[in-house]
C-alpha cells in the first residue's frame, strides 16, 4: 500500500541519531516522518545510563546550542551531575550526568510528540525505494510504502545484529529488540562499503543484593552542573550517589578460566570492538600486570533497583559473569537481572559520505549514528542533528552546512569520519580537536546559536535568551574596562594581587590569580552580574584572550585550504606532479576541499601545493 501523504524527510530509527535528526528536520519546517521499530523505545539508552564525559559533553552542549534535545533531556533525567577535569583549564572541562533511563525516554518522547511538522509511525523498515541512484522512499515490514524527498538512516546496532553470550549467539538489534535483517540485505546491494563492528555491555545487578555499607559512595558535584544553556538545576530530579568497588586477583582468575568459552578469544566474534571501552576480559588480558580495576556501581534510575556496573562489559558465559560479579567486594550475594553481552553489527564506511552526511552514491540518502562506525549516544545525536539539518536544506534546495573543525567538535567528528574512516568504533575525545581552546563547552552557544538561528533550528525563546546573554557579556566587558582601581596595599592583600599602579578591572581579571568572584569584593563593581554563566564567560574570555587570538590567527591561515573547494569530478590525472599513490588516494576519497585533502593519510604537503597550483590554473 502506498501511504497517501508525501513527506519531505523520512528518518528511519528512533535512537539518539534518529530523534535528533527528526527534530532538526521538523524544526526547519520540513514535513518529517520518524519510522521506528517501537515507539516505546524512542531515545532508549542501549548501554550505560550516562550522558556526557570528556569530549562527549562538548558534543551535548553543541547539540543544545543548535536547538537539539539531548542536553535538555539529560537535565530533566540526570540523577548525578559532575564536572570532569574541573581542576584543569576550561577547554577540557566536561559535564557528565548519570541518567534515569525512564525519565530520559519520557523527555525525548515528549519532545518528539510536541514537535510541529513531525509524525511518528511504528514498524520495521525492510526496504528503501531507490530510482536512478536517488532515494525516494522506504517500505515497511507489512509493505506500506512511504515516499519522501530524502531519507535518513539511523539503524544503530540493529543491521544484521548478532548477540553473543559465551559461545551461544542469536540475532537481535540489542537485548530485547529485533534485528534489521531484511534492511541489512537490501543495503548490501547498494554501492556502499560495509563491514562489521562489535560493542558490549555489562550484566545488570539488583541493588537489593549488594552490600553498600562496604563500599565508597561517590556524590555529584556542588554547584551542580547543567547541560542545557536553557537549563537550570531546578530542572534536575532527586540526586543520588554511585558506589565504587574493584575487581581483584580472584575476579581475574575467574575471567581467565572462562576464556576458552569467550566468543572474543575463540574467534567467534569477527567485528572490532571499542578500544576505549574494552570488555573486562580484554582489560585483564591487555593489562595483565594490573591486579585490580575500579568498577562504578551506577543506579539505572530512581524507580528501579537495577544497577549498571560500569567497567565489566563482557560477553563471557553467564556462569563466569555470575562468578566474576560475586568475587567483588559488596557483590558477594549479587543477583544478576540481565546478562552482559556483545553485539556485532553492520556499519558503513563513512568515507562514502559527503560532509552533509549524504551518501555519495545515492542522492537524498543520509546516514547518521552508529551506522557510520561511531560509538556513543552523543556522537550519534550530533550526527543525527547534522543529517536532519542537511536533509532539510536538501529538500529546501539550499546549500549544505556542516561546522568546520575550528567551529565545533561536531565538525571534527564529521571531518574525521568522512576523511579518515574508521576501523574500530569511533568515540570523541578533546584530543581529536586541534583548536581546543576555542571549542569549549562553555562557549558552544556563542559559537553556534546564531548560525542555528539562521538555518531555522532555533526557536524564539532560545534565541531571545541567547541574545540577552550575549548582550550582557559585552556590556559587562565594556563596564569592567571602564572601572579603575587605584594603588591600595590593603585592597591588594584582600584581592591577593599587586596594586602598584592604577589598573582597570578587565586587565585585573586577566591576571592568573584573579577571578570574577574576587572582583565582586570591589565596591566600585556593584552591582556585579548575577548570572554565573555571564560572569564565567567574561572571566574565561579575559584570561585566555591571548591564546584565543593566536588560535584564531592560525585558523585564518588554514582557512585558505578549507575554502579552496575541489569539484567531485576533478580529474586528478590532470594535476601535474602528483605521485601515483596520492592520485589514487584522492580519486578514491574525492575530498570536497583542499583542507580535507590535506588530512587524508599519505597526502603530503607537496601534493597539496601541486593541488593549489592546479586550482589557480583553472579558468
Ligand atoms: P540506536 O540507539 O541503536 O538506535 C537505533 C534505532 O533504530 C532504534 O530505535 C531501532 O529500533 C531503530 N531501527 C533499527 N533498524 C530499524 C528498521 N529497519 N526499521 C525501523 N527502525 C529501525 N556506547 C558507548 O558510548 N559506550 C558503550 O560502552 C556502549 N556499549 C554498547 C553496548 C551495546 C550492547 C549496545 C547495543 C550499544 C552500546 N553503545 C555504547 C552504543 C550506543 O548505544 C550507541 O552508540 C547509540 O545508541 C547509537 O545511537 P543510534 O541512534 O545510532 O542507534
Amino acid at each position: 500500500m502506498k501511504y497517501p501523504e508525501h513527506f519531505d524527510v523520512i528518518v528511519i530509527g528512533g535512537g539518539h541519531a534518529g530523534t535528533e535528526a527528526a527534530l532538526a528536520a521538523a524544526r526547519m519546517g520540513t514535513k518529517t516522518l520518524l519510522l521506528t521499530h517501537n515507539v516505546e523505545t524512542l531515545g532508549a539508552m542501549s548501554c550505560n545510563p550516562a550522558i556526557g564525559g570528556i569530549g562527549k559533553g562538548h558534543l551535548v552542549k553543541e547539540i543544545d546550542a543548535l536547538g537539539g534535545i539531548m542536553g535538555r533531556a539529560a537535565d530533566v533525567s540526570g540523577i548525578q551531575f559532575r564536572t570532569l577535569n574541573a581542576s584543569k583549564g576550561p577547554a577540557v572541562r566536561a559535564t557528565r550526568a548519570q541518567i534515569d533511563r525512564q525519565l530520559y525516554k519520557v523527555a525525548v518522547r515528549r519532545a518528539i510528540e510536541s514537535q510541529a511538522n513531525l509524525q511518528l509511525f511504528q514498524q520495521a523498515v525492510d526496504d528503501l525505494i531507490v530510482e536512478d541512484n536517488r532515494v525516494i522512499g522506504a517500505v515497511t515490514q507489512s509493505g506500506i510504502q512511504f515516499y519522501a524527498h530524502s531519507v535518513i538512516l539511523t539503524a544503530g546496532t540493529f543491521l544484521a545484529g548478532l548477540i553473543h553470550i559465551g559461545l551461544s549467539n542469536y540475532q537481535a538489534g540489542r537485548a530485547g529488540d529485533p534485528p534489521a535483517i531484511a534492511l541489512a540485505h537490501r543495503l548490501r546491494e547498494l554501492p556502499l562499503r560495509v563491514d562489521r563492528l562489535k560493542t558490549g555491555t555489562p550484566p545488570r545487578i539488583d541493588s537489593r543484593s549488594i552490600n553498600f555499607t562496604e563500599l565508597v559512595p561517590q556524590h555529584g558535584d556542588t554547584p551542580t552542573p547543567v547541560f542545557s544553556f536553557m537549563g537550570d538545576i531546578s530542572h534536575h530530579p532527586r540526586q543520588v550517589p554511585c558506589y565504587i568497588t574493584h575487581t581483584n586477583e580472584r575476579t581475574h582468575e575467574i575471567i581467565r578460566s572462562g576464556l576458552d568459552r569467550s566468543p572474543l578469544y575463540t574467534g567467534v566474534i569477527e567485528g572490532v570492538g571499542p578500544r576505549y571501552c574494552p570488555s573486562i576480559e580484554d582489560k585483564i588480558m591487555r593489562f595483565a600486570d594490573k591486579s585490580s580495576h575500579q568498577i562504578f556501581l551506577e543506579p539505572e534510575g530512581l524507580d528501579t533497583f537495577e544497577i549498571y556496573p560500569n567497567g565489566i562489559s563482557t560477553s563471557l558465559p553467564f556462569d563466569i559473569q555470575l562468578g566474576l560479579v560475586r568475587s567483588m567486594k559488596g557483590c558477594e550475594n549479587a543477583h544478576i537481572t540481565r546478562a552482559g553481552y556483545a553485539i556485532e553489527y553492520d556499519f558503513f564506511d563513512p568515507r562514502d559520505l559527503k560532509p552533509s552526511l549524504e551518501t555519495k552514491a545515492i542522492e537524498g540518502l543520509f546516514f547518521a549514528g552508529q551506522i557510520n562506525g561511531t560509538t556513543g549516544y552523543e556522537e550519534a545525536a550530533a550526527q543525527g542533528l547534522i543529517a536532519g539539518l542537511n536533509a532539510g536544506l536538501f529538500v529546501q534546495d539550499k546549500p549544505a552546512w556542516t561546522p568546520r573543525r575550528d567551529e565545533a567538535y561536531m565538525g571534527v567528528l564529521v571531518d574525521d569520519l568522512i576523511t579518515r574512516g574508521t576501523n574500530e568504533p569511533y568515540r570523541m575525545f578533546t584530543s581529536r580537536a586541534e583548536y581546543r581552546l576555542l571549542l569549549r563547552e562553555d562557549n558552544a552557544d556563542l559559537r553556534l546559536t546564531a548560525k542555528g538561528r539562521e538555518l531555522g533550528l532555533i526557536d524564539d525563546v532560545q534565541w531571545q535568551a541567547f541574545e540577552e546573554k550575549q548582550e550582557a557579556i559585552i556590556k559587562e566587558q565594556q563596564r569592567l574596562a571602564g572601572i579603575w582601581v587605584r594603588p591600595d596595599p590593603q585592597l591588594a592583600e584582600q584581592l591577593g594581587t599587586e596594586l602598584r599602579r592604577e589598573v582597570n578591572c578587565m586587565d585585573l581579571l586577566r591576571r592568573p590569580e584573579m577571578t570574577y568572584d574576587k572582583l565582586r569584593q570591589l565596591p566600585q563593581l556593584a552591582p556585579a552580574v548575577a548570572d554565573p554563566k555571564v560572569a564565567e564567560q567574561v572571566e574565561i574570555q579575559a584570561k585566555y584572550s591571548g591564546y584565543i587570538e593566536r588560535q584564531e590567527t592560525e585558523i585564518a591561515r588554514s582557512r585558505r585550504y578549507e575554502e579552496a573547494q575541489l569539484s567531485p569530478d576533478l580529474d586528478y590525472s590532470k594535476v601535474l606532479g602528483l605521485s601515483a599513490e596520492v592520485r589514487q588516494k584522492l580519486t578514491q576519497h574525492r575530498p570536497t576541499s583542499v583542507g580535507q585533502a590535506s588530512r587524508i593519510a599519505g597526502v603530503t604537503p607537496a601534493a597539496i601545493s601541486l593541488l593549489l597550483v592546479h586550482l589557480k590554473r583553472q579558468p
